[in-house]
């Protein structure tokens, strides 16, 4: 009799995206017609910039001429990427990675999802709350989170609420935890930390021999000076932290697949003897047996990011974006919402009016104005009460939006 990984049993459905959809699907039924503005989603729609579609269809020409055919790529990826990533993206920083610490993957949402498989079951986990989900549901399926009891918490995970009350910046954990899962700038929040505020974080890992796995998706989103685009700029950080980054986001890579993880040499973890391990070589042994690289035509395209025209390119459409979140966060002042984010991060997370739950506001907008967001308490608990609205919708339909929000009643 075949048995069933029952870890899985401890997970929730996904809930969240089928009743967005559920409720969107009704109120269409009953209002045929009616011109629904998407700002929910977490997915850009700009397309990919031209000195990545060149560098693109160059490569897939490559490939069909036997002379420059490529089969299987290294594992890690290829070092044309690696090199650029390591000068473009950290040297300026002042930050020096060796080749050899940067791993090219397919997204930063299998890199986060699969990390904790070099860590051991004891370890505890600290996610902040709200939260990204695939930190909490890919320790769930491993079998750290014990069982998700009535207050929506795993009883093993420790949740760190980011609410009102702290500014929405996470506390340090008051009982010790193991593994803490950070991302700024945030999803869902659209929150960033300053360099003083990750050190506390850097401090409390090297403290306590935990790991920070710094998830920088929304990097390129920072627009003020003095937000670290890396945790490696803050002292130290090399020695207890794992980062994530990824071009979905960056470059609108989305649907054509490119991230990379980087694990410096100096991060260790410990066996059940105290005896330090680097966490480099794990990886490195994890990623060389379960994964074959990227596609060369897209760590070729990838690469086109970090020309002087790509860099122009995807600047002017993170650009556009931003003045979307711009438009959100005024046009939500002017209402008189609560909001926070949209600063450095195309999201802005707003504080329901009137004490209405997540849904209940969800349920309003809809009804109302025709507006879809995400309710905040699909985020964890925490959540609740919030809501979520994204940067990454046409300028069209976010000047649109924010014209009819003006005839909600709050
Ligand atoms: C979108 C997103 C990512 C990127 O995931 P990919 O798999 O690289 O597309 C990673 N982390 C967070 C928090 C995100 O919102």
């Amino acid at each position: 009799m075949a048995l069933i990984n029952e870890n899985y049993l401890q997970l929730p459905g996904n809930y969240l995206f089928s009743e967005i959809a559920r409720r969107i699907n009704k109120y269409k039924e009953e209002h045929p017609g009616a011109e629904i503005i998407r700002l929910g989603i977490g997915d850009v729609t700009q397309p990919l910039v031209p000195a990545v579609i060149d560098a693109f269809q160059k490569a897939v020409t490559e490939l069909g001429d036997a002379k420059t055919f490529r089969g299987y790529g290294p594992e890690q990826g290829y070092s044309f990427l690696i090199n650029k990533i390591i000068e473009h993206d950290y040297r300026p920083l002042g930050v020096e990675l060796d080749e050899d610490e940067i791993f090219v993957s397919d997204g930063a949402k299998c890199d986060t999802g699969n990390i904790q498989e070099i860590f051991g079951l004891d370890n505890i986990i600290a996610v902040t709350d709200p939260v990204y989900p695939v930190y909490v549901d890919s320790n769930v399926m491993a079998g750290r989170s014990g069982k998700l009891g009535v207050d929506g918490k795993y009883q093993k995970i420790v949740y760190l609420p980011c609410t009102e009350a702290n500014g929405l910046k996470p506390e340090l954990p008051k009982t010790k935890v193991d593994l803490i899962y950070l991302c700024f700038p945030n999803n869902p929040t659209g929150m960033t930390l300053t360099k003083e505020e990750l050190k506390r974080w850097v401090d409390y890992a090297r403290a306590n021999q935990a790991i920070i796995l710094f998830d920088a998706a929304y990097e390129a989103y920072i627009q003020e000076k003095g937000i670290p685009h890396s945790i490696y700029e803050v002292e130290g950080a090399k020695e207890v932290a794992i980062e994530f980054r990824s071009y979905s986001k960056t470059a609108g890579f989305t649907g054509t697949r490119c991230a990379f993880t980087v694990v410096p040499k100096s991060v260790v973890a410990y066996d059940s003897t105290g005896k330090a391990h680097p966490l480099n070589k794990l990886w490195l042994r994890r990623q060389t047996t379960k994964f074959n690289g990227v596609s060369y035509p897209v760590q070729v395209a990838a690469t086109a990011i970090y020309t002087d025209e790509g860099k122009e390119q995807i600047k002017k459409v993170i650009a556009y974006y931003m003045t979307n979140a711009q438009i959100i966060r005024e046009g939500l002042q002017k209402l008189g919402f609560k909001i926070y984010g949209g600063i450095n991060a195309p999201y802005i997370w707003l504080k329901t009016p009137g004490n209405l739950s997540s849904w209940d506001f969800f349920d309003k907008l809809l009804n109302e104005v025709q507006i879809v967001g995400t309710p905040g308490s699909g985020f964890g608990p925490s959540g609740e009460g919030y809501f979520r609205l994204t940067a990454f919708g046409s300028r069209e339909n976010t000047e649109k939006a924010m014209e009819r929000l003006q005839n909600i009643s709050i």
